[in-house]
């Protein structure tokens, strides 16, 4: 069984699908690895310290490969020379992507979405999506202070007292809740909003302050797998109200608000904007998926009515070294967990096979691309 790591090609992908410690523990599974030269350095690995773990680095890590791993999906003409039927395991964006999943299928390759994983409590060590949202949602808060012009935590000075700053979270999923807590930890005041009712006690433990549209029911409990849908006519308008009498007594905002396989809600109008105060800052985590906040552009700071608009098209790319551990990690939970000793190599089963597969025989299998 060859597992090979492929070097990332693109464009500001700065994180690596294994890393030295998942190498070792691939090599003890009784596997083969080999990792494309330079696959590390962006994220702090050199080729030695792969070496040094157990693993071949070459040009052409993918020749005769079972298993190919990536970050993001690789292109197929990367992937010639791999074994028939090799399984291509990373985050492979199959609604956006789907051309290439198509190729995935007509090369004969087993392609497995990895941001396709249940939320079941067993895969919990394998979700890329709440690995990477937790190191988003710190960083969000982190890049929005480094553009706010004034401090976060209340400071009292000889020379006069700096007041906190006052920072709210929009969605309060992974990437929502670390934000709440990062902004806490600097200081702030936060308040935060979500349409499933759950999300308020979480809210609430963290130290932070609910926003809830009470007039119109929103989602009950924790929803079908714990993600939002797309909600009412009426509860939007009911939400863009609460947000408005909110937004502009706010300093910082976070948006974090996103629906499986549809555009990001438009949370925050141009006119919204108009009414916070210039030097504020909002940090759109959703804008690679069409954005919350009206204006943003991915990787540009945008300012509107004065107030600094911030958004990264891959945000954990920011953060590539804790980034790629923790990818690697979830890649390794995954891998191993279907290990099946006799037949030295993973074995998937119904349910999560059936979740995170996108092609096998030549054809596109996945429920959620057929649909
Ligand atoms: P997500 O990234 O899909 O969305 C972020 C947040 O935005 C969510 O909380 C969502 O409710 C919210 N949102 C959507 N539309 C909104 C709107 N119009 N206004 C305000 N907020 C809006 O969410 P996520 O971070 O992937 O987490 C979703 C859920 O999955 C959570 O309940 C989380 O605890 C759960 N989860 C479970 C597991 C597991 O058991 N394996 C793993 C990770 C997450």
């Amino acid at each position: 069984m060859k597992i090979a790591v492929l070097r990332e090609r693109a464009t500001g992908e700065s994180r690596v699908s294994a890393s030295p410690e998942t190498v070792k523990k691939f090599l003890s599974l009784g596997a083969v690895v080999t990792v494309e030269s330079g696959a590390g350095v962006t994220a702090s690995i050199s080729d030695d310290e792969y070496r040094a773990a157990g693993a071949e680095v070459t040009d052409s890590a993918v020749a005769g490969a079972d298993i190919i791993l990536g970050v993001q999906g690789p292109e197929v003409e990367q992937l010639s020379g791999a074994n028939p039927g090799a399984w291509i395991v990373a985050s492979l964006d199959p609604f956006t992507k789907r051309e290439r999943v198509d190729a995935y299928a007509a090369a004969g390759f087993e392609a497995l979405a990895m941001e396709f994983m249940p939320r079941i409590t067993r895969a919990q060590s394998m979700d890329i999506l709440s690995s990477q949202s937790n190191l988003a949602g710190y960083k969000a808060v982190l890049v929005a202070a480094s553009h706010y012009g004034r401090a976060f935590p209340m400071m009292m000075t000889a020379a006069g007292t700096v007041s906190a700053a006052k920072c709210f979270v929009m969605g309060v999923g992974v990437a929502g809740l670390q934000a709440i807590a990062t902004a806490r930890r600097l200081g702030a005041q936060v308040s935060a909003t979500d349409v499933r009712s759950a999300t308020k006690e979480q809210i609430q433990s963290l130290g932070a302050k609910p926003i809830f549209v009470e007039n119109v029911a929103g989602i009950e409990g924790e929803g079908a797998g714990g993600y939002a849908t797309e909600m009412s006519e009426e509860y939007q308008k009911a939400q863009a109200e609460l947000v408005s009498s909110h937004i502009a007594k706010q300093d910082i905002v976070i948006t974090t608000a996103l629906i499986p396989g549809r555009p990001a809600p438009r949370l925050i109008s141009d006119a919204q904007i108009a009414t916070m105060k210039p030097g504020s800052v909002i940090f759109d985590l959703a804008v690679a998926s069409g954005g919350n906040v009206e204006g943003s552009v991915a990787d540009q700071v945008v300012e509107k009515h004065g107030v600094k608009i911030v958004g990264y098209s891959n945000t954990p790319a920011h953060l590539p070294a804790d980034a790629s551990a923790l990818f690697s990690r979830n890649l390794y939970n995954f891998l191993s967990a279907f290990w099946d000793k006799e037949q030295g190599k993973p074995v998937l089963d119904e349910e999560i096979g059936t979740a995170i597969r996108l092609t096998q025989g030549g054809k596109v299998v996945n429920e959620r691309l057929l649909a």
